[in-house]
């Protein structure tokens, strides 16, 4: 079992997380010019260790996201993983589950996309969803035909359970986990809503749901302190990281998905003897010709 990294916006695994006293927006942050310094340093980094990830073909990778709408999934992701070589990296988007994902148990759809050995894998939304927006919205689980469904408060301590036993098979067998919470304040929230409003080119980005789920704020708050709690564990941490500020956001995420893969002490496939010596003698072919021939 991997050791979780003692970070301060780690979230115990002793389900103490009072999600009130998370910070948006903490006090002595760096400034936007040194955050993003910060930021490239990590980025040259996160390049080299993907590419030791991917050539030691050992472990894989799952970056969860989860957020309220505005919060900066979609531009965090494009920032921390913009330096990596993109066949080594997928980023997977869940929105509403379509009918056939509605046909199959409720990991169905997430597990398809999950990282091969060697590769990170991002899901932009995950199956959190299920005990995150279907919690807010108990209609959800008509469509998904469940037989018998227990009291809610069974149901979703029960997809907990599911939760926690996927997430500890994926680290058994070579996943590593992390999963980062964007925390945006309300008022934050408020002002890129008027921002994507206000500004031409971010139009497209405003949904009309977007202000009637706003209305259910403590909803999704109770929904996101239970989730986290239930299911931050030392093989699968979330991460509590504040969101007001992106420059800082993006680096607090970097700098977590660096140390959890540099903890990992991970170092390029080493060659046996019998091996070394098999290359030597291409070298030596290789050095020995005359031309292509004829
Ligand atoms: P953006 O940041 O651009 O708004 P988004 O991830 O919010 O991106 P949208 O198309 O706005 O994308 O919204 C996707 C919606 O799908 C969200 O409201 C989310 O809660 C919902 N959704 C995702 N998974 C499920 C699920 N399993 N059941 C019901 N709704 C879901
Ligand atoms: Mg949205």
């Amino acid at each position: 079992m991997r050791e979780a990294a003692p970070h301060p916006f780690l979230v115990p695994f002793d389900g103490s997380f009072d999600l009130a006293a998370s910070p948006s927006a903490p006090d002595d942050i760096p400034s936007k010019k040194e955050c993003k310094r910060e930021l490239a340093k990590l980025q040259e980094r996160l390049k080299e260790l993907q590419e030791v990830l991917y050539a030691q073909d050992m472990h894989s990778v799952l970056l969860v996201f989860q957020a309220m709408d505005a919060a900066g999934k979609d531009s965090t992701i494009r920032a921390v993983l913009s330096g990596v070589n993109p066949a080594g990296c997928q980023v997977h988007s869940f929105k509403q589950p379509s009918s056939t994902e509605l046909d199959h148990d409720f990991l169905w759809r997430t597990a398809r996309a999950l990282p091969e050995r060697g590769r990170i894998g991002v899901f932009n939304r995950s199956y959190y969803e299920e005990v995150l927006v279907v919690r807010v919205h108990p209609r959800y689980l008509a469509g998904q035909r469940i037989p018998s469904p227990p009291p809610l408060d069974e149901l979703f301590a029960g997809r907990f359970d599911s939760i926690r036993d996927h997430e500890k098979h994926l680290a058994r067998n070579g996943t590593v986990v992390v999963k980062f919470w964007l925390n945006v304040s309300w008022e934050e929230q408020r002002n890129r809503f008027l921002a994507r409003i206000d500004e031409p080119h971010k139009n497209w980005k405003f949904a009309a749901g977007d202000v009637e789920e706003r209305k259910l704020w403590p909803k999704y708050m109770h929904a996101y302190e239970s989730a986290l709690n239930e299911t931050s564990r030392p093989w699968a941490p979330w991460y509590a990281i504040p969101a007001d500020d992106k420059p800082y956001m993006r680096l607090k995420v970097a700098e977590i998905i660096v140390q959890t893969l540099e903890s990992l002490k991970m170092g390029y496939p080493e060659l046996a003897s019998d091996e070394q010596a098999e290359l030597s003698s291409f070298k030596d072919q290789l050095l020995d010709e005359d031309g292509p021939g004829t």
